[in-house]
């Protein structure tokens, strides 16, 4: 109904309207296990018992599907859960491509949850497109593609590794968290299924842990509503509520991470203590040229920065900042701040980690939407 609006009115009104018995402006929190039928199996619209649907979640996957341009949303209890659900789509045998510094608990689920059913993987820096091609196998038929990614913002072309994905016959999803739907929409970019950890920038308050799955093919969209049923991984209505709330202010809350950021970004870039500082938006960064070909309206909340004098000269900073939280999560109005070799990545070897490039040096940045000169001046008296 209103998928031909802008995004900040579909971000208000899709997949909602008044409550029909009362007029509620707001959808209420359908908070029940199951619904009653009026003669045996006759039912109203599709509720019958509330694992396999239940109003107020309902509403959200119509809301957040059209903030991706998505046919279907569907909404997990966790970004982890909404994964799962997609490596479901696949047999043994199968094979997995993804980027090489994909989220942490995306390869454990890989690694150490699917492996053992037979689905193998492999991981390639998919800025590099020869050895994206080259990783594919006959056996493959998912190809995973996070960006910017984590914790090292780099930036892969959505369109040219889905075209690559395609031609082996295998379906493309990508993790859009980082971005959220206001600054990328990779369904127009060829992707088949987006996710989003709801936890982070759709949330954006930090209080809720929640998944989303967003697909415009009928069958694809069929088959992980029924793993969604079948599994039962489902988004409560309670936070499924909350996630409502939140996506109404979710462009303004984005629009002010990007501004805080560049400008911190652009502050950090001057300071004799750092010796590299990464965002997508800044000239320097490797992949700027593609970050503006798929992004809109800014590059996003985080920034990753290595400090000079490695490991102690960031514990000392990250000990002395006060705005910043140190904190592992992302994408909450507040800004936090953590040294992924220590916390978000520490499951990662050490040496896989060095290659990486996730140096004890690192520390990376979820810039919030407080007041940016009191960001900057909370980072300048941690770095002096
Ligand atoms: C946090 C995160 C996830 C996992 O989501 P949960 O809601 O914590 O299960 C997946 N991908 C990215 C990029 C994330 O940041």
């Amino acid at each position: 109904m209103h998928h031909n609006k802008g995004f900040a009115t579909r971000a208000i009104h899709a997949g909602q309207r008044p409550d029909p018995t009362t007029g509620a402006i707001m959808t209420p929190v359908y908070q029940t296990s199951t619904y009653v039928q009026q003669s045996p199996g006759v039912i109203i619209e599709d509720y019958d018992y509330a694992r396999s649907a239940n109003p107020t979640r309902k509403a959200l996957e119509e809301n957040i599907a059209s903030l991706e341009g998505g046919r279907h949303g569907l909404m997990f209890a966790s970004g982890l859960a909404a994964l799962a659900a997609c490596v479901h789509l696949l047999q043994t045998g199968d094979h997995v491509v993804l980027c090489d510094d994909v989220y942490g608990g995306t390869f454990r689920t890989l690694d150490k949850v699917f492996k053992q059913f037979g689905i193998t993987y492999t991981r390639v820096d998919m800025t590099d497109l020869d050895a994206t091609d080259a990783a594919f196998t006959a056996k493959t038929k998912l190809c995973w593609i996070e960006t910017p990614t984590n914790p090292l913002l780099k930036i892969i072309d959505i369109e040219a590794v889905s075209r690559i994905a395609k031609a082996k016959g295998a379906i493309v999803g990508v993790d859009n968290t980082f971005a959220s739907p206001v600054l990328q929409n990779p369904l127009a970019l060829g992707a088949d299924i987006v996710l989003h950890s709801c936890t982070k920038y759709i949330g954006g308050h930090s209080d809720v842990i929640g998944g989303a799955l967003i697909a415009n093919d009928d069958d694809i969209a069929q088959r992980l509503k029924f793993t969604q049923n079948a599994v039962g991984a489902i988004m409560a209505p309670w936070d499924s509520f909350l996630l409502l709330r939140s996506t109404k202010t979710l462009q303004v809350r984005v629009q002010r991470h990007c501004e805080n950021a560049a400008k911190i970004a652009d502050f950090l870039a001057e300071q004799p203590q750092i010796e590299r500082v990464i965002y997508p938006g800044r000239a320097d960064h490797p992949q700027h040229a593609i970050a503006k070909k798929q992004m809109r309206g800014g590059y996003g909340g985080m920034i990753t920065a290595t400090l000079k004098g490695g490991l102690p000269a960031a514990r000392s900073f990250l000990e002395r900042v006060k705005l910043f939280s140190l904190a592992e999560s992302l994408g909450g109005v507040e800004s936090l701040i953590e040294h992924p070799a220590i916390m978000t990545h520490a499951s990662i070897d050490k040496p896989l980690r060095e290659a990486l490039g996730i140096s004890d040096g690192l520390v990376r940045f979820s810039v919030g939407i407080e007041d940016v000169a009191d960001l900057i001046e909370d980072v300048r008296e941690a770095l002096n």
